[in-house]
Order: C-alpha cells, then sequence, then structure tokens
C-alpha cells in the first residue's frame, strides 16, 4: 500500500478500495473511511505512523464493510474519533444488520456473513451533517456533501478542491466489471448524480477506481447506465414478470455472472431499488396471482391520478 499526495496535506491510498488522509498543520489526520479489514488498517497505520501523522478522526463514508471494516482496530488502537451519517450510523454499531438486510429481514446464513458482507462493529462518535459537523470540518476544512443513492446517508467529504465521491460512482474500469452499480435508491442515485457533476473541483475520488481531474465522463457513464437499465426493466415488465425472472434479464443482457448468494442477494437489492423506483413514477405496478407476486408496467388507467 503506498499514500499517493495528491494535494498539499491531503493523500489517498491505492489499490482497490481508496482511503482519503487529511492532515492538519500539526500532521493530525483525519481518514476518510478506514478500508475493509483489520490487516488493512494495520498497514495504512504503519503508513501514518512512518510520515509522523497522528489519527485524530476517522470519517465513514457509508456502512459497507469494504469501507468500515478496519475502523474498529484503527480506532481502537488510536483513539481516534468516528463519524457518520446518522443514516449509516446503526449498520457501523450493529454490522450484523447488513447480512440481515441482505436477505430481507430474516436471520443471515453463513455465507453473507463473511468479511466482504460482515465488518467488526464500531463505536460512532459523532454524526455528520447535524451539529457535530463542525468537530470534524473545522480543523481540516472539510466539507460534507450529501451523495445518498449507493446508501441512504452515503456522504462525500470535499477537502479543499478535492472530493471524496465514496461509491456515489464508480470508475470506468470499474464499471465495465460490475456492469450494474448497486444502488438502493435510484431516484437519489440519479440526484446525486447531478450534484457531482455541479461540483467545482479538482480532483475527484472515487472508492474504487481512478482518481480524476473531471468526473463528467465517468458520472455520465454511470448515470446512463442506471437509465439503460431501468428503461430495460420497463420494457421487460410489458408481462407480469417475477422479481427472479428480472434478476435474471438484467444479469444476462448486462453482463453479470450470479453464481453465489452473496452475489444472488446483491443483485435482488439493486434489481428491487429499480422496481421500487419504477413503482414511485407510477411505471410498474405489483400484481398477485396464484399466490406469487409479478411486476408489470403499468396501464394507462394505472397512470392516471
Ligand atoms: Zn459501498
Amino acid at each position: 500500500m503506498e499514500l499517493l499526495e495528491i494535494a498539499r496535506d491531503v493523500y489517498v491510498t491505492d489499490g482497490a478500495t481508496r482511503v482519503g488522509v487529511v492532515v492538519d498543520d500539526d500532521r493530525e489526520a483525519v481518514i476518510i473511511d478506514a478500508g475493509p479489514w483489520d490487516r488493512y488498517g494495520k498497514e495504512l497505520k504503519g503508513l501514518l505512523d512512518k510520515r509522523g501523522f497522528s489519527l485524530r478522526a476517522i470519517v465513514i463514508t457509508h456502512a459497507h464493510a469494504d469501507h468500515f471494516g478496519a475502523a474498529a482496530y484503527l480506532a481502537a488502537s488510536t483513539g481516534a474519533r468516528v463519524y457518520a451519517h446518522p443514516l449509516e450510523r446503526p449498520v457501523l454499531e450493529c454490522p450484523i444488520l447488513e447480512p440481515i438486510y441482505l436477505f430481507g429481514g430474516a436471520n443471515p446464513p453463513r455465507e453473507l456473513r463473511t468479511k466482504f458482507y460482515l465488518a467488526p462493529g464500531v463505536r460512532v462518535d459523532g454524526e455528520l451533517g447535524g451539529s457535530l459537523d463542525v468537530c470534524v470540518t473545522s480543523r481540516w476544512g472539510l466539507r460534507t456533501v450529501d451523495l445518498p443513492g449507493h446508501t441512504p446517508g452515503q456522504t462525500g467529504i470535499a477537502a479543499g478542491r478535492v472530493l471524496f465521491c465514496a461509491d456515489s460512482f464508480i470508475g470506468s474500469s470499474v464499471l465495465a466489471k460490475h456492469p450494474v452499480p448497486l444502488n438502493m435508491d435510484v431516484e437519489g442515485a440519479l440526484r446525486t448524480y447531478s450534484v457531482l457533476l455541479g461540483q467545482d473541483m479538482d480532483v475527484f475520488v472515487p472508492s474504487h477506481g481512478d482518481i480524476l481531474k473531471d468526473a463528467a465522463g465517468a458520472v455520465g457513464e454511470n448515470r446512463d447506465r442506471v437509465l439503460d437499465v431501468a428503461g430495460f426493466i420497463q420494457e421487460f415488465i410489458h408481462k407480469p414478470r417475477s422479481i427472479e425472472e428480472i434478476i435474471a434479464a438484467v444479469s444476462d443482457r448486462f453482463g453479470v455472472d450470479v453464481k453465489d448468494l452473496g452475489t444472488y442477494y446483491l443483485m435482488n437489492l439493486t434489481v428491487t431499488a429499480y422496481v421500487s423506483y419504477l413503482m414511485g413514477q407510477k411505471r410498474a405496478v405489483a400484481i398477485y396471482r396464484s399466490n406469487r407476486q409479478y411486476f408489470r408496467r403499468a396501464s394507462q388507467a394505472e397512470t392516471e391520478p
């Protein structure tokens, strides 16, 4: 692992999941996300120690295991305070909630209790977006940017003219490997793309993908993909289809390989979010036949207020 300096006193780790590091005049550091697991946290702490940075705050952009897995280790070993949005806090403090919600609220099986879905819990000391905002932001000159969609309370962090974008969009090369990005709220994601396009910044740091001077291309690709998937589902439900059928059709069309329980339930969440989006726009309705649930395109009569 290496720390790349992308602006004065602003660093980012290399690798598949990026962590940001912002340092103040006293060499006290705040990190943006913590990385996926303890081993990562140990390596990151080693890099901070080597440069003489002391970790004071850990800002978690959203409660996915690959972003906060090392937070408990780092908080315990440095005494750093942990900050997160109120909507992300419950999962950080009770991380079993992530596999529980993925499995539809039921007791999750072993396959959803691996380190990819279940990280060690960490106590949140302060919430982003409220009055405690000041505790994090005043010393380091940070600003929070609401970026909901991927998760309900996902928060970006602006450090000067660098924007840490979390998983609000993924880089082009990552999009090629993960062709249907996870969003739990499609409308929120679409609004967030507009927010990102309106940010006047010099550097954009998605957690997964290349660091960019201009995010318009990558954000546009993510937005186009979301609109393509929504349009495809809208077309596919010209006759009643089950969620199972929609997952299979979307996976076939966009090149997702559903081969294990984890991938299936991530796709289930993703596809259900699209169906919810279409229902919210009165473009789809749920119907029930022979104890089965289907979704189909809304008829003219059903779209009228
Ligand atoms: Zn995420």
